[in-house]
């Protein structure tokens, strides 16, 4: 397990940022191109087909805008040097199975879209860290230990002990490829650290909007069902269904919400353990939620809604295989 921090990006647009006038920092625009972190950035940008130029680029890292925060941004560049990986990355384990790797490079960018996300680059996983001028630690820890549970995740069902590779109904194989973006709730819970605590505990604007989507969490889960069953009823092409799924990922939509209550359900019900055994093998998961809520709807008081009988017994046939 390695998680590697590549600074050259954020710290030569820092230099730019802090130089004496723009004249000075366009001198080091050169530099800044030729950094890994933004040679990598820019090389996985054109590969998700996303606008991405040099001079739009110099625009943005030259706008006396940026220059006027370069201080906030040296404060949280020296927040997470602070930071050690070595425990963020034990925190997003504690949420995958033991065989998960997590061996990354964790690369801290200054670029004008404030998103992060994984891509591989070299062979090797690269987490991309938007830098923001007003990131707070806490929120700079929940950020990369999400990204890295995805880090392990990718592991587990990539991995040469997947269950998806002993599957052997290719129907089945497809739907739970396509089961796999719950696993943005599964590193929401892992980053918050427990099925108690807030998912965006850290952050004001994410924690309202959060509870905003929960409110019609009852529709996404019945549309991520839907989903599922149509896939499994070979409803959609390849390419429909990538659409379908991708609408449903949002800022933190339904993917996201589904998945986090998903694994809380168990976890409170049925124990981390179980919890973790259902990850790593999703044709677990389904029945193991709808057994579940029965106790948790009765301590809870809730009403929680359940997976269709057709998608559990799908994936029970092939447990059983
Ligand atoms: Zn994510």
């Amino acid at each position: 397990m390695a998680v590697d921090v590549i600074l050259d990006q954020c710290e030569v647009a820092l230099r730019i940022l802090e130089s004496d006038s723009k004249c000075s920092g366009e001198t080091l625009l050169t530099e800044l191109f030729s950094t890994k972190g933004y040679r990598w950035l820019k090389e996985r940008e054109l590969a998700m087909k996303q606008k991405f130029t040099d001079v739009d680029f110099s625009t943005f890292i030259l706008s006396d805008d940026l220059r006027k925060q370069a201080r906030r941004f040296r404060a949280v560049l020296d927040n997470l040097q602070k930071l050690s990986m070595e425990s963020l990355a034990n925190q997003a384990k504690e949420y995958l199975p033991s065989d998960a790797i997590i061996d990354a490079f964790v690369v801290p960018l200054i670029k004008p879209k404030r998103n992060s996300f994984v891509y591989p680059i070299e062979g090797k996983i690269v987490v991309f860290l938007s830098l923001n001028p007003d990131v707070t630690t806490s929120k700079l820890q929940n950020t990369i230990v999400h990204e890295l549970h995805h880090v392990g995740l990718r592991t587990v069902y990539q991995g040469p002990n997947s269950v998806l590779d002993g599957v052997s109904d290719s129907r089945i194989k497809e739907l739970l490829r396509f089961t796999q973006p719950l696993g943005e709730g599964y590193a929401m819970l892992a980053a918050a650290g427990g099925p108690d605590i807030h998912p965006n505990d850290h952050d004001p604007e994410l924690k309202t909007l959060w509870n905003q989507r929960m409110a019609s969490f009852d529709r996404d889960f019945h549309d991520i069902d839907r989903f599922l069953c149509d896939l499994l009823a070979e409803e959609y092409d390849q390419e429909e269904a990538m659409e379908k799924g991708f609408e449903m990922m949002g800022i933190q939509g339904p993917w996201y919400t589904v998945g986090w209550k998903t694994a809380t359900v168990i976890e409170v019900v049925c124990g981390k353990s179980r919890l973790i055994q259902c990850i790593a093998d999703p044709t677990q998961l389904f029945s193991t939620y709808n057994q579940a809520t029965s106790v948790y709807n009765q301590n809870h008081g809730t009403s929680l809604p359940t997976w269709s009988l057709e998608l559990v017994e799908a994936f029970n046939e092939e447990h059983r295989s």
